[in-house]
């Protein structure tokens, strides 16, 4: 029944702790996995910015460094999954983090999301975070497991 599981990542605490859950769900069931991190071009680029002023020395060094520490988490999980005995892949992708997560989902064919209910923010207070709201309230047919913080 499950197959393929996708786990998107921002390499939170709560991300990890979801990444884990989805390695112990694919030891039972022989699942895949595969790990998806969105640079957040919200972050790195603004699209009111003129291109002739747009400071490329100073964005692209950003996303270089987003790509790099996403190549670092992703590893490290890969590298458990490699310890248990797990088939899996990372997938670095630039653009909206809800966007391209629901269309990477649906595009490998991923019979499971498994994510955090929260993520990087610095605020705690919220019930979930944006990402995964995003996520839940798209139209998709994809199950999805949130791991609690
Ligand atoms: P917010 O970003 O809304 O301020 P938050 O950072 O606490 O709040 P989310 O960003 O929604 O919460 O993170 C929830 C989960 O979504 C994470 O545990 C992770 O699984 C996934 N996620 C968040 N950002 C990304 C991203 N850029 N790429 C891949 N997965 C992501
Ligand atoms: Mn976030």
């Amino acid at each position: 029944m499950i197959s393929k599981i996708l786990v998107p990542t921002d390499g939170s605490k709560a991300a990890q702790k979801a990444a884990k859950y989805a390695v112990d769900l694919a030891k039972q069931t022989g699942a895949t996995i595969t790990f998806l991190s969105v640079i957040d071009k919200r972050l790195t680029v603004s699209q009111s910015i003129p291109s002739e002023a747009s400071p490329t020395h100073l964005i692209e060094p950003i996303e270089d460094y987003l790509r790099q520490a996403a190549e670092s988490y992703t590893g490290e999980i890969e590298s458990l999954c490699r310890q248990k005995g797990i088939k899996s892949k990372s997938i670095i992708q630039s653009g909206h983090p809800v966007e391209v997560i629901v269309k990477e989902a649906e595009k490998i064919k991923a019979d499971l999301i498994v994510m955090g209910s929260h993520g990087k923010s610095a605020i705690k207070a919220t019930v979930l975070g944006s990402v995964t709201y995003g996520v839940i309230h798209k139209d998709t047919i994809i199950p999805v497991l949130l791991v609690r913080k």
